[in-house]
C-alpha cells in the first residue's frame, strides 16, 4: 500500500455552512468553521 493512496482517500474537511476549508487539529469536533460557529451562538 502506498502512502499517497491513503491520503487521497481522506476527504478534505470543510465547513458545512460556508464551505471554508478547516484545519483538522483545530476544528475536529465541529462541522463548521470558527466564523460560522460564533455566528450561530449568538
Ligand atoms: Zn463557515
Amino acid at each position: 500500500m502506498m502512502p499517497i493512496e491513503f491520503y487521497r482517500n481522506i476527504p478534505r474537511k470543510q465547513c458545512c455552512e460556508c464551505g471554508e476549508e478547516m484545519h483538522e487539529m483545530h476544528e475536529c469536533y465541529f462541522n463548521e468553521c470558527e466564523r460560522c460557529l460564533s455566528k450561530t451562538e449568538e
